[in-house]
């Protein structure tokens, strides 16, 4: 047993405690005692405590100085007053004056990307820019292009969300009605002919649902990118600014992919260097996949607010699944007319099997295969808990009671183990 440690911190103006929650099974309390403190742009209410868990990272960031007191086991606290919030702030203020002359002019706002390696503040930027954004009474549209951890949906998927107020600090943004689109692996590059194709379509949902919402389109689009910057990865990102059409680049801390963007970017498109906090943790390939499947666990049963899943056996007979992606063959030993690449995109049914316990199944909106199935965003997932060959049947975890929609389910490669 541990026993509970109570620290208290003084922070000046513009200055952050930062935190970590390690230990297993550890619950941290933080709570502001006086003056006005952010969390990554959330604004923290006097006296009320916040709970954060195993795997948490934070920084508390004050503008006019405060005092937090922490309650509970932290592996890593100090107080630093070097921060980058400053430059933050700067970049949402000229956001802000694009977001007003798009409402004078009756334009579109401001399309931001922000890009750079793994680890270096992407996500954080992204939350931080949202929440200015709704605190000032905007809607900005909130895209993740990270499939690897996926803070929209499940990991494996890119999606977007309207957002209409400030992250929640335990919870994060309000996942009502997302758009979310399959693509069944952790990184782009295991299919990139698919991974392009859904952020198109993506961009072009996106598009069309700004046309028709004045605030939303006057608001602007914030877009999270992938950590994959070289090579393939790089051509990823021009095809996401193409798609999006995008006005801003934020890059933070690599000068290699500030200039390769400066050089190819249109002249119109802004591409602006962003340095990292000192604060962002590096995480280790375990705890990318601790963080996977936290999000998968999450998708089912809820963080602060717990979700209660259903559990059902359905008949093989009743399963209409599909793979994306047939096996690449030369283009010599396609039918005429097809090319190699054109197997990346097809569906290709997936017979149930042993082989398919623990790995989540998306429902697509699709009616079937013929269905214009990679362009149809996902209802939810289904996660395969077991399989029996002898009576032909699987059970599923699902968030809806049974019966399943009679619509095409994508195999994706996330594996959860529902140890509940
Ligand atoms: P990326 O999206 O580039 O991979 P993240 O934004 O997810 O990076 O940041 C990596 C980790 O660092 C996250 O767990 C995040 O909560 C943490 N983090 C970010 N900024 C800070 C900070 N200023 N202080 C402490 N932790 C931070």
């Amino acid at each position: 047993m541990t026993e509970v440690q109570l620290q208290e911190f003084k922070l000046d103006p513009d200055s952050e405690l930062r935190f970590e929650v390690e230990s297993k099974n550890e619950k941290v309390v933080l709570e502001v005692k006086s003056g006005y403190a952010e969390l990554f742009g959330t604004e923290l209410v006097k006296g009320k405590a916040y709970e954060f868990h195993t795997g948490a990272k934070v920084a508390v960031f004050t503008w006019h100085g405060c005092t937090v007191e922490l309650r509970g086991r932290t592996e890593v606290s100090y107080v630093a007053k070097e921060t980058p919030m400053v430059i933050y702030l700067n970049v949402h203020a000229a956001l802000e004056q694009q977001r007003v002359a798009a409402e004078q002019e009756g334009t579109r706002g401001p399309v931001t990307m922000v890009v750079g390696p793994g680890d270096v503040g992407k996500s954080t930027l992204v939350r931080i820019l949202l929440n200015y954004a709704v605190r000032m009474g905007r809607r900005p549209i909130y895209v993740d292009l990270d499939v690897g951890q996926g803070s929209i949906s499940v990991p494996g998927t890119i999606g977007a969300l309207l957002v209409e107020r400030p992250a929640s600090i335990e919870e994060g943004f309000s996942q009502q009605a997302p758009l979310v689109y399959h693509f069944g692996h952790k990184s782009p590059n295991d299919n990139l002919q698919l991974y392009n194709t859904i952020v198109s379509r993506l961009a072009e949902v996106i598009t069309e649902r700004i046309d028709s919402n004045k605030k939303a389109s006057t608001s602007g689009v914030i877009i999270n990118t992938c950590g994959w910057v070289k090579g393939p990865g790089y051509k990823v990102l021009t095809h996401a600014a193409q798609a999006f059409e995008v006005d801003v680049i934020l890059v933070l801390d690599n000068e290699r992919l500030y200039n390769e963007l400066k050089r190819d970017m249109p002249k119109f498109v802004k591409v602006v260097y962003l340095p990292k906090s000192g604060g962002v943790v590096e995480r280790t390939g375990g705890q990318r996949a601790e963080g996977r499947d936290a999000r998968v666990r999450e998708y089912f049963y809820g963080k602060r607010t717990p979700y209660y899943p259903h559990s059902f056996d359905v008949k093989f007979s009743d399963l209409n699944i599909y793979k994306v992606g047939a096996p690449s063959l030369p283009d010599s030993c396609m039918p005429l007319g097809m090319r190699a690449s054109d197997a990346l995109t097809r569906l290709v049914a997936v017979a149930p099997s042993p082989a398919l316990a623990h790995r989540l199944l998306a429902v697509s909106f699709a009616a079937g295969p013929e269905d214009h199935v990679l362009h149809s965003n996902l209802a939810g997932f289904l996660c395969v808990t077991a399989v029996d060959t002898e009576r032909q049947t699987m059970t599923v975890l699902s968030p809806q009671p049974r019966p399943l929609p009679n619509t095409v389910l994508l195999l994706s490669e996330m594996q959860y183990m529902d140890n509940h």
